[in-house]
């Protein structure tokens, strides 16, 4: 059946403002709202270069969708800044007519300009990824796109800019940032990891490997890639989290392998790595297995220990570090520190002389749970031998991101009998912050600083200061990796009132009485007479 052009070109304008036809790179015909979408008449963009009508930042970005628009694939929707004084953005799709004589047809709507703030390089930095890639999985939850994570390797990439000028390595990888960005969905959804790393995000349903081919084509460099499906069902603050705890890992793990593994094999031991490490994490804590080990907290007064801090290990027994931080990362935070504490709890109240006190940590996420305080406040009733001697660390390995109900929560803990410790203060940007915010009875100085205090032969004026502050506040401080008696001096000259370290004793699996207390400690001991109390 013959079918009317002007209902195909009315089927056309269905989806587009404006179409344009480019033979190479120049306009060969232009119809539609040319006035309104790129501020000028049909007339004047024909014979026009397609490149120069946009900003010179995304001009790499148009050439490299013109460099493959022969494999007959629609390419973008990409959003492009025009060339115009004022910024103005079009979405560009274009795609080769079928003819084979060098004719692109593009179809151009007015767009919104994408959030993407982009580096010199041409990329958006790592930090507005992860913000794309939020946006991305709202948007794949909404619509059902399906998304996947690219991360791309170009072969050679260094050598070649070795024998460059200036110019000639920024013209490349203004080059390489167009490819990359050509790929991504939307044309911004992507990141520089390394000078020859990439991350980028695209819909799931254009093979890989054509665009391994595309890319080794518009760079002129041997392209691999590793493609990840991503899973936006589950949640995609989840999906985002996986996301950037993947590309981490890869940066992380992927550059100190030495001789460097190619691209794939790093990423799928990477990715599988985290899946299998966030797994295992999971199974440990829902079936509790960790252990707890036990480190005094020193009163500087007596060289006795005036609680013990509680710190988890898993199986490996090394620093729970990362695993916490993983557990932050993965939602498993909450439960874990509800684990701890019940163990903690049952410990104190199987002591028989009802001394021990124990200090247990809690993540800055836990803290703002809604549940948390409840939770704790069952066990004492339960246990109720506990109370009065349960302490609670505040810890800065994830941010606190709600201060009034932190703060709330911490005055529950308080009025259940706790004390209520800020923990690494000094560590984060947020410190001060807190202590206004937060009403506590101890600050406990962040390691680096009293660590500091032995290797520079710094004469302590920031911990003074940290201590003075917290007097004012009627806050008492601890100093924690006291690990010299040089060090203990130092800090207990600064007024500080409790001291942690391996001067004392590391972390065991019994709760052990601090290390013999060093003279200068025995004699302070005598003078200050009977063993400190907290009332
Ligand atoms: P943190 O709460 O600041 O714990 C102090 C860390 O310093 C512990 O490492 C401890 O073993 C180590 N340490 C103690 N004295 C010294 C010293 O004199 N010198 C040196 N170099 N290190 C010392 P650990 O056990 O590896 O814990 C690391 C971090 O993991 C903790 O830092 C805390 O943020 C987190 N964490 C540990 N256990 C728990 C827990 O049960 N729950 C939560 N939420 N976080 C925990
Ligand atoms: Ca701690
Ligand atoms: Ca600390």
């Amino acid at each position: 059946m013959p079918i009317d052009p002007r209902r195909l070109l009315g089927l056309a304008f269905a989806s587009a403002d404006l179409l344009v036809e480019l033979h190479g790179d120049h306009v060969r015909l232009a119809l539609g709202a040319a006035q309104k979408v790129m501020g000028e008449s049909e007339m004047s963009l024909m014979g026009r270069r397609w490149r120069d009508l946009f900003h010179a930042d995304d001009q790499p970005l148009v050439d490299a969708m013109l460099a493959c628009a022969d494999d007959g694939v629609r390419r973008g929707p990409v959003v492009l800044r025009l060339a115009r004084a004022e910024p103005s953005h079009v979405r560009v799709i274009l795609r080769a007519l079928p003819d084979n004589a060098g004719r692109i047809s593009c179809a151009v709507t007015a767009a919104q300009a994408t959030s993407a703030h982009m580096e010199p390089g041409g990329l958006p930095p790592r930090e507005s990824f992860d913000d794309i890639a939020k946006g991305l999985f709202e948007a794949a939850r909404v619509t059902g796109l399906e998304l996947e994570l690219a991360m791309v390797e170009f072969a050679g990439l260094g050598a070649m800019r070795e024998g460059l000028t200036p110019e000639e390595a920024a013209a490349l990888d203004a080059r390489v940032a167009g490819a990359i960005r050509s790929e991504s969905h939307g044309g911004a959804a992507a990141t520089r990891l390394s000078s020859d790393r990439f991350a980028l995000l695209r819909s799931r349903d254009d093979g890989s490997e054509k665009m391994v081919k595309r890319l080794t084509r518009m760079v002129s460099a041997e392209a691999s890639a590793h493609v990840v499906p991503l899973e936006a069902g589950g949640g995609s603050a989840r999906a985002l989290r996986a996301l950037r705890y993947a590309l981490d890992d890869f940066l992380r793990e992927g550059l100190k392998d030495m001789p460097p593994m190619t691209l794939s094999e790093a990423m799928n031991r990477s990715v599988k790595r985290t899946l299998a490490r966030a797994g295992a994490l999971g199974v440990a804590v829902s079936q509790r297995r960790f252990s707890l080990a036990f480190q005094p907290v020193v009163a500087l007064a007596t060289g006795l220990a005036h609680h013990h801090e509680v710190l988890v290990r898993f199986e490996d027994g090394g620093s729970p570090f990362a695993l916490i931080r993983m557990a932050e990362e993965f939602d498993l935070i909450e439960e874990l520190d509800h684990a701890i504490i019940e163990q903690t709890v049952k410990k104190l109240a199987n002591d028989q002389d009802r001394k021990l006190r124990l200090a247990a940590n809690v993540s800055g996420r836990t803290i703002v749970s809604e549940t948390f305080v409840d939770h704790v406040d069952r066990l004492l009733s339960k246990y109720d031998e506990a109370k009065g001697r349960l302490i609670f660390e505040v810890t800065e390995t994830a941010a606190i991101d709600d201060l009034p109900r932190a703060n709330q929560n911490i005055q529950n803990l308080r009025s259940l009998g706790s004390l209520v410790c800020l923990d690494d203060f000094g560590a984060g940007s947020s410190s001060f912050a807190y202590l206004q915010q937060l009403r506590l009875d101890i600050v406990k100085i962040d390691g680096r600083y009293v660590r500091e205090l032995a290797d520079n032969g710094r004469d302590g004026a920031m911990v003074r200061r940290l201590v003075e502050l917290c007097r004012d506040l009627k806050i008492r401080t601890v100093a924690e990796m006291v690990e010299t008696t040089e060090v203990e001096e130092i800090v207990r000259l600064a007024g500080v009132d409790f001291a942690q370290g391996w001067l004392y004793g590391k972390p065991s699996d019994k709760p052990m009485p601090a290390l013999r207390p060093s003279a200068p400690v025995k004699a302070a001991a005598r003078r200050a007479g009977a063993a400190e109390s907290w009332g």
